[in-house]
């Protein structure tokens, strides 16, 4: 987790006037940290994943009385298991880290301590690790009715009075029409980081989503007659159909107006130490194109705002979500009667003349690869990535190369979103606030992850790490184990075999694009380097997702080279270990097949299949319900369950291998 910084937060209009300083100072403190942790070396590869949560009610199952809600008062499960909370010791006791996340009905959580990515058995740790966060949250909700599902996103979110308890749609920090402002975690941190980003884009944030088209859905031509009508804050609540040449609801798309839309949705995250920052920099280049092809296989989210979408996966709903880029930078014509140009006002023509085009949100694909290998060539990085120019002309000179500055420059081009009053002031040899302000609301597919300025050579600080970022969560600590494990096992094997997984980088962007579409597992086809063992010039394919993981004539596949790895290196693996990797490559494998159904291409198929279901497109609250219900009971690992979900193989391998007795019956 970023930044919780207590205080007071200020408003856009004041935080703006710092937004100079803030990166001024956060340039010094990279500086600062660079200049001690460059030299650092033999640093162990550590990793660790991060789960997020979503907190349901699900009433019980009395005919009359079924209900779902998001559950928003349940907050204290954080407080409670968090370190200060009163209950901080149970996770100490079970090897686990609560940390909070943007939703008041969310929780993330993380082991205590990083696994060993050398040693064999800190790879079977990870799923026992989850089995005891879900466990301890469980317990530690007081409602037996509320339950923390790893569902990507929650199905209802914004359709009327979806939250327990109620709550009123009427807040002034997202001024939604969908979304109270109850939904956002206490913490004056996220209310304020919805606020400025809608104040510093000078609307509110417009998403849309194209609509999956059913026999009986509505015109795709027509405004959506869902969108709430209201007249509390005069110039937003208009603005979805302010212009009609250009409005804010796009018709035959799912439109949504909030922050929380996005931010509110879960993910599985992994993060990695590299030995030294070189090796994290080739590590973070050979896994861009990876991400697009993990998002893809991970896909769980078919559904927003109750409307079945024509998409599988969450990663662009966020990225709207929070785009706080004015109308002139995101090169569009602002709404009709614009009062301000994003924030400045709109007759500045010096605003204008400051101000660049950024082609993406701060929520995005990575734009640059860093280089600094045999292998890079400054040719790949063929993406328009704005940077800040005094921001990369002092990282040069201070001994950065090109692609190290230009990668922080590209980062700089944002203003702070929140800045905490009594934090302006900080001293640069101890603090990364400024720093982390910036690159911690630079969500994208990768992070490099910088030492801190107490981070001396080979102190046990955390080094140079890598975060990969675009992964789905899945229903099932099983599978949000092995993905965390392939993840890592791949990393380590493109290390290993020191492979070569440059293509020009607008291919990965096109990638990311196919990754959201619907059953991209067998429509799709992605680019893919196929000589990745020598430094020719590059082969590019378009395969499919089966070929790419599983192997074909072209190209050896991913599968295959994770396991090769482990032959190599974990000569002392053990049966049992065996098999749990084999299970958890099964999965993967099955999954980019299609013999398995991604989460999202099951969500879909259980809706269309479901009685209730109007063939509308829409997503009734029973729908929705009998879903969750499914997706609490294979978290448990019920057997019916499991078995439709996963197959009979995998089935009974979980089934076998159950963990009894740890989950509330
Ligand atoms: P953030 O939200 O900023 O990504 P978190 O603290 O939530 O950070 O998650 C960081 C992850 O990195 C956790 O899984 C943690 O176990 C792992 N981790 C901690 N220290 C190291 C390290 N030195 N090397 C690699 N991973 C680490
Ligand atoms: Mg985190
Ligand atoms: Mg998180
Ligand atoms: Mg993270």
């Amino acid at each position: 987790m970023g930044l919780l910084s207590l205080g007071t937060p200020l408003h856009w209009n004041q935080s703006k006037k710092h937004a100079e300083h803030v990166r001024n100072n956060g340039i010094s403190q990279l500086l600062i940290s660079h200049e001690i942790s460059k030299n650092r070396d033999n640093d162990k590869f550590y990793w660790g994943d991060e789960i997020e949560y979503i907190m349901v009610n699900i009433s019980d199952e009395n005919n009359d009385e079924k209900s779902l809600k998001l559950s928003i008062d349940h907050d204290y499960v954080l407080d409670n298991l968090s370190e200060d909370g009163k209950n901080y010791q149970k996770s100490l006791d079970n090897e686990v880290l609560f940390h909070p996340e943007y939703g008041r009905f969310m929780l993330e959580a993380t082991p205590l301590n990083p696994y060993d990515g050398t040693s064999i058995s800190d790879y079977f740790k990870v799923e026992d690790n989850m089995h005891r966060r879900r466990k301890l949250a469980i317990e530690e909700i007081e409602n037996p009715n509320v339950y923390p599902l790893t569902l990507t996103t929650y199905p209802l979110m914004g359709v009327k009075d979806f939250c327990s308890p109620s709550a009123e749609v009427n807040g002034s920090a997202s001024k939604s029409l969908f979304l109270p402002d109850e939904i956002i975690n206490k913490h004056v941190r996220f209310p304020t980081l919805t606020a400025n980003i809608r104040r510093r884009r000078g609307q509110k944030v417009a998403i849309n989503i194209p609509l999956f088209k059913d026999i009986n859905t509505r015109s795709m031509d027509a405004i959506d007659e869902s969108i709430p009508v209201r007249d509390l804050f005069p110039y937003s609540d208009n603005e979805p159909f302010l212009n009609s040449k250009n409005p804010a609801a796009k018709p035959g798309h799912i439109y949504m107006d909030s922050m929380g839309f996005g931010m509110g949705s879960s993910c599985l995250q992994v993060t990695m130490q590299a030995k030294n920052m070189n090796e994290a920099r080739y590590l973070f280049d050979s896994l861009i194109n990876i991400a697009p092809l993990m998002l893809a296989i991970t896909a769980a989210a078919p559904v927003f705002r109750g409307h079945l979408a024509d998409q599988d996966v969450r990663w662009n709903v966020i990225s709207g979500a929070v785009d706080d880029r004015t109308p002139f930078e995101r090169n569009e014509e602002p709404l009709l009667n614009h009062p301000l140009y994003g924030g400045h006002e709109n007759n500045s023509e010096n605003v204008k003349v400051n101000m660049k085009r950024i082609p993406k949100s701060r929520y995005e694909s990575i734009s640059q690869y860093l280089g600094g290998n045999e292998f890079f060539k400054s040719s790949y990085n063929d993406l328009n990535a704005p940077i800040n120019e005094e921001v990369f002309n002092r990282l040069k000179s201070n001994g950065f190369d090109n692609e190290l500055s230009k990668h922080f420059a590209h980062l700089f081009i944002r203003d702070p979103l929140v800045l905490f009053s009594e934090r302006i002031e900080q001293d640069n040899n101890e603090s990364m606030d400024h720093f982390e302000n910036i690159q911690s609301t630079n969500w994208q597919t990768l992070r490099f992850k910088v030492p801190s300025q107490d981070s001396k050579p080979n102190s046990n600080k955390p080094g140079w790490r890598v975060e990969l970022r675009p992964m789905e969560i899945s229903l099932t600590d099983f599978e949000n184990a092995a993905y965390s494990v392939f993840s890592i096992l791949l990393s380590r094997a493109i290390l290993h075999f020191r492979l070569n997984n440059y293509l020009n980088i607008s291919l990965v962007d096109e990638n990311m694009i196919r990754a959201h579409h619907r059953d991209a597992i067998n429509k799709d086809l992605f680019y893919i380097r196929t000589n990745i063992n020598d430094n020719n010039d590059e082969i590019i394919k378009e395969l499919s997702l089966n070929d790419i993981f599983n192997g074909s004539n072209e190209f050896k596949g991913l599968i295959p080279i994770v396991k090769e790895y482990v032959e190599i290196e974990f000569k002392d693996i053990s049966k049992i270990q065996q098999n749990k990797l084999n299970s958890y490559l099964e999965l993967i494998s099955g999954r980019a097949s299609g013999k398995i159904l991604t989460t999202a291409t099951f969500f879909r198929s259980f809706i269309n299949n479901h009685k209730d279901y109007q063939k509308d497109s829409i997503v009734p609250e029973s729908v929705a319900y009998d879903f969750c219900k499914f997706a609490k009971k294979l978290s448990e690992y019920d057997s019916d369950s499991v078995n439709e979900f996963f197959g009979p193989k995998i089935g009974q391998f979980l089934i076998e291998n159950k963990y009894d007795s740890i989950f509330r019956n």
